[in-house]
C-alpha cells in the first residue's frame, strides 16, 4: 500500500491519482449535465438494400452537441459513460429517441423503416434490459419487428449461458439481433449455432481494401457466404466506393451501409433524403453471374 511504501513514495503518486480522478470527476459532470440540457442527439445513417437499391433502414449514432467544442463524436465519451455508469440513462434515451424517431417518420406517411440501436456491455449485463426495451416500443408504439438490437461479439464472453438466455428473452419480444464489427471479436463461430442471431455486419475493416486486397476480398465474400448458408442477412458496414458496392452485390450481400451512399445525418436531412426517394439506383443483376 502506499503507506506501506513510505511518506516519499506517496508524495510522488499523490498528485497524478488526484488528477485522474479529477479528471474523470469532471467528464462524469460534464457527460450528466450534457443529459440534463439534452445535449446528446442522434443522428441517422441509412441502410439500402442491395437488390433494389432502396433505404430499408437507418443506424441511430450518438453525438454529443456540446456548447463549446461542438459535435463530439462517440468514441471520444462512449467508454467513460461506461466506466461511470452514465451509459444506462444515456442509453436509455437512445433507445427511446430512436424508437420515437422511427414512429414518427411511419406515421408522417413514409416507408416504414427498421432501426438499429447499438447497445454497449454495461447495458447488455444489467438486469432491466428486456423491460427497458419492451417498454421503449409501448411507449413510441414503434413495432418491434422494425427495431434491430446490434452487439458486438465482447459482450457474449463473460457468461455464455447467461447471455443465451438473454438473448432468447430479446427474440421473444420480437426484435432483430445483429452482431455488429463482426469478424473483429475473439469469440468462436459456434456462438452462430447457438445463439438466436439474425444479421451479420461486416465489420469496416474488411470492406475497406476488398478492391485492392485478395485476403480482405476472400473474407468478405466467407462471411457472405457463412451467412447464406446460416439464413442469415448479412450487411456490409464503411462502403464507400462504388467498386466495393459492385463486390458485395455480385457476392451476394443483402445490404450495405456506408459514406458511399450517405455519411449519418441530423434527422432533418435524413428525413428529406426519405421524401426526396433517393436510392442508389442500381441496374439489375444479371443472373447466373458469379463472381
Ligand atoms: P458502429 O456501431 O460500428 O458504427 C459505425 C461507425 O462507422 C459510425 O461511427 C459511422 O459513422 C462509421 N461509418 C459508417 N460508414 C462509414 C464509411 O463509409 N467510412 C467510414 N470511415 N466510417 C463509416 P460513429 O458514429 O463515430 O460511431 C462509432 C462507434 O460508437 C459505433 O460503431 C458504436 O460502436 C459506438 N456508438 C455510436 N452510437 C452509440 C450508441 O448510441 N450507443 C453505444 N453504446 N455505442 C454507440
Ligand atoms: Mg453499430
Ligand atoms: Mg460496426
Ligand atoms: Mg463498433
Amino acid at each position: 500500500s502506499a503507506k506501506k511504501m513510505g511518506r516519499n513514495c506517496f508524495q510522488f503518486y499523490q498528485p497524478a491519482m488526484n488528477e485522474e480522478a479529477q479528471e474523470r470527476l469532471r467528464i462524469e459532470g460534464a457527460l450528466r449535465k450534457a443529459l440534463e440540457r439534452e445535449e446528446f442527439v442522434l443522428h441517422y445513417q441509412p441502410q439500402l438494400d442491395l437488390q433494389s437499391g432502396e433505404v430499408v433502414g437507418m443506424e441511430a449514432l450518438l453525438r454529443w452537441q456540446h456548447p463549446e467544442l461542438g459535435t463530439v463524436p462517440p468514441q471520444r465519451f462512449i467508454g467513460l459513460a461506461e466506466e461511470t455508469g452514465l451509459i444506462l440513462p444515456i442509453g436509455a434515451w437512445v433507445l427511446h429517441s430512436a424508437c420515437a424517431q422511427a414512429k414518427a417518420w411511419q406515421d408522417a406517411g413514409l416507408p416504414p423503416l427498421r432501426v438499429a440501436v447499438n447497445l454497449s456491455a454495461r447495458q447488455f449485463s444489467q438486469p432491466g434490459l428486456v423491460d427497458e426495451i419492451r417498454g421503449a416500443l409501448a411507449q413510441t408504439g414503434l413495432p418491434a419487428s422494425c427495431l434491430e438490437i446490434e452487439l458486438t461479439e465482447s459482450l457474449f464472453m463473460n457468461d455464455v449461458q447467461q447471455a443465451v438466455t438473454l438473448l432468447h428473452e430479446l427474440k421473444a419480444l420480437g426484435v432483430t439481433l445483429s452482431i455488429d464489427d463482426f469478424g473483429t471479436g475473439y469469440s468462436s463461430l459456434s456462438y452462430l449455432r447457438n445463439f438466436p442471431i439474425d444479421v451479420l455486419k461486416i465489420d469496416r475493416s474488411f470492406v475497406s481494401d476488398i478492391a485492392h486486397d485478395a485476403e480482405d476480398a476472400a473474407i468478405v465474400a466467407s462471411i457472405i457466404a457463412l451467412a447464406h448458408n446460416l439464413k442469415l442477412r448479412v450487411i456490409a458496414e464503411g462502403v464507400e466506393s462504388r467498386e466495393q458496392l459492385d463486390y458485395l452485390r455480385r457476392n451476394g450481400c443483402h445490404e450495405m451501409q456506408g459514406y458511399y451512399f450517405s455519411r449519418p445525418v441530423a434527422p432533418r436531412d435524413f428525413e428529406q433524403m426519405l421524401r426526396e426517394g433517393k436510392n442508389l439506383g442500381l441496374a439489375p443483376l444479371r443472373t447466373g453471374t458469379t463472381g
